[in-house]
């Protein structure tokens, strides 16, 4: 009996605390689409028990491009950034959990693909910056810009996942 009573408890727990709701951008540009990454970028966050909460299929237009690169505006390599994410679809995705913007970050791995480590994103698909597969929001901050860029709140669909109670404590 008590032990069925422990059952019970931990299966009305993996409530969703505000922390773990935080929230990131994650796009595949047109290279990781193009060479057919989607399905591998979602299962690594899918797996790690981040849970997906939008996502959509588009071609930005140049002039969309340049509002998501708006802090790169000025430097040598915009126009080519803006014209190539522009140039076919991109995967758009906001993931939702703990730690979501920073450790996302790690899984995307750094900027330059032959400076990321084995194991991450960029690290195991990627070569050259301006072919580095995927983008990731920076900072909470940017997340919050990037997603109100990329989709509107009604976008976001709020859902409970059971997995949760084997992921969070
Ligand atoms: P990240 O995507 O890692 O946040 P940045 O915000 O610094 O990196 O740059 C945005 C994107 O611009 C990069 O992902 C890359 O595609 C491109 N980029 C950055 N630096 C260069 C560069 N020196 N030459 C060409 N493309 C660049």
């Amino acid at each position: 009996l008590a032990a069925t009573a422990a059952v019970a408890a931990f299966v009305g727990s993996g409530t969703v605390s505000a922390e773990e709701a935080e929230r990131t951008f994650i796009a595949i540009k047109p290279d990781g689409v193009q060479r057919g990454l989607i399905a591998d970028i979602i299962a690594r966050f899918e797996r790690k028990g981040y849970k997906l909460v939008a996502v959509k299929i588009l071609v930005p237009t140049k002039e969309f491009a340049g509002k998501h690169y708006a802090e790169h505006e000025g430097r040598p390599f915009f126009e080519g950034l803006t014209d190539f994410l522009s140039s076919g679809p991109v995967l758009a995705m906001v993931w939702e959990g703990q730690g979501v913007v920073t450790y996302g970050r790690k899984m995307i791995g750094a900027t330059k693909p032959l400076e990321s480590a084995p194991g991450t994103i960029r690290g195991d698909f990627g070569i050259q910056v301006g072919r580095n597969i995927i983008h990731g929001s920076d900072s909470p901050d940017s997340a919050k810009k990037e997603i109100g860029l990329w989709f509107t709140p009604e976008d976001l669909v709020s859902y409970g996942l059971d997995i949760h109670k084997w992921v969070y404590e």
